[in-house]
Formats: C-alpha cells, sequence, structure tokens
C-alpha cells in the first residue's frame, strides 16, 4: 500500500479538504498511505506525514525545499502516546510537568528519542522534539491516522509560515496530496520549543508560551543565544531551525528600534525621498504614515500582534513597488519575545537603532562654511556629529577595508592602514569608481554617525556633513539646513585653504549639487556672503526658530 503511494511522481492537484468528518478520514487515508496532509494547528498550518514512516516523511522535507538537519516537530493525540508508542526510552519529571501544565497547546517539549524514531524526523539528534496540539481537526486527524505526524510547518522553506489554507495553497499546491481548511490560526506564531535534553532545560525557539510561564511551573530556564542574537559563523545551532534564513517576503525587512514618534517621522521620510517603501507597524500609527502600511495590531496586544505577524510579512508583497519595509521593533518581553525572533530572522539580523535625539542635518557645498556654522551651533549647546570623523572611523574597519580590496585590488599600506591618498585616487578617477566606493563607505559611516549622536549628551545633535544626502544621512534628521555662498566665494577660500589650484578645485565643486538641490532639499538656508558678525546672528536665529518648536 505505502509502497504503491511513493511511486506517484507528480500531484495534479492537492485536495482541499475541509475538518468535516468525512474529510478527515480521507485525509487520514493519505497519511496512511505515506502522503502528505497540511494541517491546521492552534499555532501554524502543518506538513504532515506518518512520523513513524521515514520515506513519508523524507518527501515533507522535498516539498518544503527544507535543509535535512533541520528536525521536525512530532505530533500526539494524547499523552499516553509517548511511553505507549515508545517515543522516548525515559520521560523525564520535567517534561511531565510542562506537559501537564501546558498540553494541549503550544509548546513543544525536546527529550532523548526513542529507537522508534527514524532518522529522518530527528535529523540525526539524538533527541526528539514532541508535541500535543489543542486544535481539533489536527487531533482527529492524528487519531484517525493512528499514528503520530511529523509536521514542520507547511511554508516553502525561508517563506513566512501560513496561518490560513490559502498561504498554504500558495506555496505548496500541486507538491502535498491534500490540505485540510480549518480557518485561519489562533496563535499566529509557531510553538516555544523547550529542551529537557539539556541540564537546565533551555527554550530554542519563544512562542506564546512565554519564558515567565514555563519558570512559574519548573523553575529557571535559560534562553538560547540564538533566540535574539546572530550566531558567529563558527558557533553551533542548538536548534537547527534558528541558523536559517526565515520568514522573508521578497521584500527586504529592515527593523526600527525607536520611540513611537521617531519611527513614524523616520519612515514618511524614507517613504518621500524613496518612494518604494512599507511600514509594518502598529494600528495606532498608521493614520501618522504617508507611506503604505501593514498594521500588526494595537500597540499593547502582543497576542493579537502574534496572531497577524505572518499573514503581515505575506501581505508586503502583495503591494506593488514596495522593495525594502521597515518594521517598528517590538519588545523582547513576555509574548514580545517570539515577535522579536521572527522580525528579527525577517530582517536578516538588520536593525536600525533610531537615537532618541533631535537631529540636524548641516550640509551645503565644499568652501560655502559649514565648519563655521558647525562650530557656531556648538558654542550655542548642540551636540555636533562630523562625518568626516565617522568616515576615518569606517574605513579602519576591517569589513570596510575588504569590502575596499575586493572591489579596488590591494588599497592597503604595509602596515594594513588604508591608503586614503590610494584610493582617493582611484575614487576621482572615475564617475563608476566613486559610485562604487559610496556604495560601500556610505551605509557604515551613516550608522557610525547614528553611534554617535546616540553618545552625545546633548539632546539636539548636528550632523556636520558635506554629502548628507548622496550618504542618505538625510533621512535621519528632523531638520536640514544648508550653507550656501557666491562660487567666487568659495574658489577663493578653497584655494586658500586647501592650498590647491583653481582648475582642481573647479573639478571637485563641479561633481558636487547645486544651490538649487540644497534649496529645495532644506528647511532652512544660511547665505554667507556676509560678515562674520552677520553669520553669527543668523544661525543664532534659525538655531533659536529650529529648537523652540516654532519651526
Ligand atoms: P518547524 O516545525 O518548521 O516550526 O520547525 C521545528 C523547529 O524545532 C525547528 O526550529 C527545529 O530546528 C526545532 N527542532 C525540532 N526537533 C529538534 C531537536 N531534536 N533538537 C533541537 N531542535 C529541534
Ligand atoms: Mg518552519
Amino acid at each position: 500500500m505505502g509502497g504503491q503511494a511513493r511511486t506517484r511522481i507528480v500531484i495534479m492537484n492537492t485536495l482541499h479538504l475541509t475538518d468535516s468528518q468525512q474529510d478527515i478520514k480521507t485525509a487520514a487515508a493519505v497519511i496512511r498511505d505515506g502522503g502528505l496532509v497540511a494541517m491546521p494547528t492552534e499555532t501554524v498550518y502543518g506538513l504532515a506525514a506518518n512520523a513513524l514512516d521515514g520515506a513519508a516523511v523524507a518527501r515533507i522535507f522535498k516539498a518544503k525545499g527544507r535543509p535535512m538537519d533541520n528536525p521536525l516537530i512530532v505530533h500526539i493525540a494524547d499523552i499516553s502516546d509517548i511511553e505507549r508508542l515508545s517515543l522516548t526510552a525515559d520521560l523525564p519529571e520535567k517534561a511531565r510537568l510542562l506537559a501537564k501544565a501546558f498540553w494541549p497547546g503550544p509548546l513543544t517539549i525536546i527529550m532523548k528519542k526513542g529507537a522508534v524514531i527514524p532518522d529522518e524526523v530527528s535529523a540525526g539528534l539524538d533527541t526528539v522534539a514532541i508535541r500535543l496540539p489543542s486544535h481539533p481537526a489536527a487531533r482527529a486527524l492524528i487519531t484517525e491516522s493512528g499514528c503520530p505526524l511529523a509536521a514542520p510547518s507547511a511554508n516553502t522553506s525561508g517563506k513566512p509560515s501560513p496561518t490560513t489554507a490559502q498561504h498554504v495553497i500558495d506555496d505548496m499546491e500541486g507538491k502535498i496530496e491534500a490540505v485540510i481548511d480549518g480557518g485561519a490560526c489562533d496563535v499566529g506564531v509557531e510553538s516555544t520549543v523547550i529542551t529537557v535534553a539539556t541540564d537546565t532545560p533551555r527554550i530554542l525557539r519563544p512562542g506564546i508560551v512565554t519564558r515567565e510561564e514555563i519558570e512559574a511551573v519548573i523553575g529557571a530556564v535559560e534562553v538560547d543565544r540564538a533566540v535574539l542574537n546572530k550566531l558567529e559563523n563558527n558557533e553551533k545551532a542548538a536548534s537547527p531551525g534558528m541558523k536559517y534564513k526565515h520568514y522573508a517576503p521578497r521584500a527586504k525587512v529592515i527593523l526600527v528600534r525607536s520611540a513611537d514618534k521617531r519611527y513614524t517621522d523616520f519612515v514618511n521620510r524614507c517613504y518621500r525621498r524613496d518612494g518604494n517603501c512599507a511600514a509594518m507597524c502598529y494600528a495606532e500609527d498608521v493614520d501618522r504614515i504617508v507611506a503604505p502600511t501593514v498594521s500588526l495590531g494595537s500597540k499593547n496586544d502582543l497576542k493579537q500582534q502574534a496572531q497577524a505577524l505572518f499573514d503581515a510579512l505575506r501581505a508586503v508583497d502583495t503591494i506593488e513597488g514596495v522593495e525594502t519595509v521597515y518594521a517598528h521593533c517590538p519588545t523582547t518581553q513576555g509574548v514580545g519575545m517570539a515577535l522579536y525572533n521572527r522580525l528579527i530572522r525577517a530582517a536578516a539580523f538588520q536593525v536600525i537603532d533610531l537615537p532618541d535625539k533631535t537631529i540636524i542635518g548641516l550640509s551645503g557645498p565644499t568652501g560655502a562654511g559649514k565648519s563655521e556654522v558647525a562650530e557656531i551651533l556648538r558654542n550655542l549647546g548642540a551636540g555636533v556629529v562630523y562625518a568626516d570623523l565617522a568616515a576615518r572611523k569606517a574605513v579602519e574597519e576591517p569589513e570596510v577595508k575588504a569590502a575596499l580590496c575586493a572591489a579596488f585590488g590591494n588599497v592597503l599600506n604595509a602596515d594594513h592602514s588604508l591608503n586614503r591618498s590610494l584610493v582617493a585616487r582611484i575614487a576621482f578617477g572615475s564617475k563608476k569608481n566613486l559610485k562604487l566606493l559610496n556604495s560601500i563607505t556610505h551605509p557604515r559611516i551613516v550608522e557610525i554617525m547614528l553611534e554617535m549622536a546616540a553618545d552625545c549628551k546633548e539632546d539636539i545633535v548636528i550632523f556636520d556633513a558635506p554629502q548628507l544626502f548622496e550618504a542618505r544621512a538625510d533621512v535621519f534628521c528632523d531638520k536640514i539646513i544648508s550653507v550656501l555662498s557666491t562660487r567666487e566665494k568659495r574658489l577663493d577660500r578653497l584655494v586658500r585653504r586647501d592650498n590647491l589650484r583653481r582648475e582642481e578645485v573647479e573639478l571637485r565643486m563641479s561633481a558636487q549639487y547645486d544651490d538649487r538641490f540644497f534649496i529645495d532639499h532644506s528647511d532652512r538656508i544660511i547665505d554667507n556672503n556676509g560678515t562674520v558678525e552677520e553669520l553669527h546672528a543668523c544661525v543664532k536665529e534659525v538655531y533659536g526658530r529650529l529648537t523652540d518648536g516654532t519651526e
């Protein structure tokens, strides 16, 4: 019987079943036949096969494109199944306590595996993950099939887990025998995974059963480092699933950690500038955001956010033209830990930390007097972050140096410091080279500027940045001031200051934006064609207005 099923090579159509008794019987027959059935559970949809049939389980990996070293969870219908079927050689006391407290429900317990567990299920580990789900259709299918069901989430590997039958169909149509439609899942994120096979029990994946709730039952538990952090290259994953990119839509996800208003202002500036981004935000913020939004639900309702998360990640790709989605970073407390864990992986660990500061960008063409203005602002009490200083720090970082060498050949001195004049010569040699140089250095320079701003003791911080716009640092600025003066005055200053020939200065000036650009992209212009006293008075007036809330 089973052998016959496995000779089927192509599944023409996936059966769309309901959770009626008759359909559960049909699905159970598919399972007994070595086939694959997507089933609703209270967490997410699972892709189920007979857990004791290695060949059937192997097909799950194929349908999902799942790496073979990522083990599956075994789903049972009754706690007595563990000992009755010898799924483990001995059931630890802590597992018993956890099962009593949280089963049926969204908690998976890892323990030493019994001999009946095929290697395909445990991916070669000596442990097995077991869960007793509460969803009636899942339990009915397990009971009717007469065997435990190995089931990972029913998505294509790497994509967000499915929380509706439609999500499953989008990924799995034609690849699996059947899907049981049980409506939208209640919990929305996968089960909490805890191992009791270690001395101190350890949470390998957070879910809506929280660390706090677990500790109330069995005492202290650890949280695996991979739950909240990116693993180093040489670090071994306690839960193999944690090392893979996960939950990602096509659009690039970036987490933004910041106060509420700073988040919405930031997203609005990004949208006005780039036009190709969306916001994944809380319901309360939707009306304040000009970019397309995907709401996670109410700010203080973490369970609602968990329920909405995967649908929201899938929804991002249905908005036309979206290349980047800025997601407001959740807390890591309570259920927040589960949200953070999924989002940080969807974002491939890319996080922007917005400093809790008012940032004023200061730019303008070279020689216009930006540095003088920065000095006056510093004396008026603002903190100043110098882009040039950040740039010097950036190019001494090993990663940046490696990227520069990969792009331009060996550009290091004998002592491994960067040969800056060589890089300058290469970069100014062609537009293409300059663009390449900027694409390597600018993102890191801006990151360093944000770190420096966070470290300032002042609440108002000036970004002194000649290339504010080229580096895309303008999206981090609450206000932008540009300093302008006539071409003749700038030429004179630069020839004197930098000891350059007029032609060299003119060449550099021609590579920059013209006055019109600065006027169009700044909140205020400071005209520096008069006396030093006039400049002081003008800066004082502008700064006063920008900081007393009138502008
Ligand atoms: P999924 O079913 O797709 O939600 O993935 C199951 C998760 O449980 C993955 O992150 C696995 O790596 C993890 N897992 C399953 N079995 C084990 C085990 N024996 N040891 C450690 N992690 C496991
Ligand atoms: Mg999964």
